[in-house]
């Protein structure tokens, strides 16, 4: 379960029936996703509510279609015990990430099985088009789903650029051009459901996290693509810093006599160790063609030997900027999330020699790992923070 601050509910309620109501409910709720399958008398024992307030809360979640029997587990004496579980198939996350020329769609049930994924292209990245393209995918995606008892539940959307903490306005995308984009009112406009919009790198943390590690309380995760993000969790909560600012780690300085970036700093991240640099680099060692996504990764597992200044220099420059992001977090764990460094075995060694190098005395209490979500982090991220939501609202009803 993520940390998604206080819920509101919680926050307007006094200590009466209802408020102890709603925390009986979601404490059983957690433990019936953390457990995955448990008996009546198991929860009430691992709640420690009595055996009568269990069975009557679980009689409205059963109603409500969200919990469902499955049948008798094992008993040493006496009466099987009748199971429950989540209903994973009661209702559906779609989560939308937007990745430079294409839209990640991602649909998760309610246990968080993947249960459809997606690849949208985009040809045109103005916030009209995206805007359009998004309550598309949400029109599509409510015709696609099985029957089920709430249906889509939520819309995440992930963006890569700071959002503002509420998630109601786009503050900038320097990627797409996007200044103060008043995205959530747009879309509400169409959509009346649950909708977290976020930045794309907080999002792929929350699901590094809640997929792998969740043992990590202190992680930091690095998206890098065409930009360069990051998303971290400091003392076990996703960290947003001031009015969502957190994440722009692409423009700390790497040359400080380097280019001019578009943010008004020099020599940012982004400039020089982003997939977008590394593909201008291979077009001006190469034919002086930019290679698509696809060429450049099979030059990546190749790296024949013209090309292997330029992909040296981005494993420098994704090394150099880890250890900056490392040494002020001082995180338990780091997620690299690279479609280049997943190519290529040796340059993924070469990458984590060089960050292992620089800041050797805080191995290996520091894990480095490669992420295996690729791509879908964020979208998948998205659909986990409006599921946590769509348990907040079933707790209160
Ligand atoms: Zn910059």
């Amino acid at each position: 379960m993520i940390d998604m601050g206080l819920p509101s509910y919680i926050e307007g309620m006094t200590g009466d029936k209802s408020l102890s109501k709603a925390v009986n409910r979601g404490r059983l709720l957690n433990i019936l996703r953390e457990e995955g399958s448990v008996s009546r008398a198991s929860l009430a024992k691992k709640s420690g509510l009595n055996k009568a307030t269990v069975s009557s809360q679980i009689s409205e979640l059963i109603e409500m279609g969200i919990v469902k029997e499955t049948g008798t587990g094992k008993s040493d004496l006496g009466r099987k015990p009748v199971m429950l579980e989540i209903a994973g198939d009661a209702g559906y996350a779609l989560g939308i990430s937007i990745i430079s020329e294409f839209l990640y769609v991602t649909v998760m049930d309610l246990t968080q099985h993947i249960i459809l994924e997606n690849i949208v292209p985009v040809h045109d990245v103005s916030s009209e088009k995206i805007i359009k393209l998004i309550l598309q995918i949400i029109a599509n995606t409510t015709k696609k789903l099985p029957p089920s008892f709430y249906g889509l539940t939520g819309v995440g959307i992930a963006i890569p650029g700071i959002v503002d903490r509420e998630g109601d306005k786009i503050v900038l995308s320097a990627r797409f051009n996007w200044v103060n984009v008043l995205l959530r009112s747009r879309i509400e406009k169409k959509y009346k459901g649950i909708l977290h919009i976020g930045n794309d790198a907080t999002l792929a943390a929350i699901a590094e996290r809640e997929c792998f590690n969740r043992e990590s309380q202190d992680l930091v995760c690095v998206l890098i693509d065409e930009g360069i993000g990051s998303g971290a969790y400091i003392n076990g909560s996703a960290y947003y810093g001031y009015n969502g600012k957190f994440g722009e780690v692409g423009h700390m300085t790497i040359l400080h006599e380097g280019p001019r970036c578009p943010c008004g700093n020099y020599g940012c991240w982004d400039l020089l160790g982003s997939e977008a640099a590394l593909r201008r680099n291979l077009a001006d060692a190469g034919n002086g063609k930019i290679p698509s996504q696809e060429e450049m990764l099979l030059l990546a597992s190749e790296r024949p030997l013209w090309s292997r200044p330029a992909f040296d220099q981005f494993v420098t420059y994704s090394a150099v900027g880890v250890v900056s992001l490392i040494n002020a977090f001082g995180p338990s764990s780091v997620i690299i999330n690279s479609d280049v460094l997943r190519a290529s075995d040796e340059m993924y060694s070469n990458f984590k020699q060089a960050v292992e190098e620089r800041t050797i005395n805080r191995f290996p209490e520091c894990k480095i790992k490669l992420s295996t979500l690729g791509k879908t982090a964020p979208s998948i991220g998205a659909c986990i923070a409006v599921t946590e939501k769509f348990y907040h609202t079933l707790v209160i009803q």
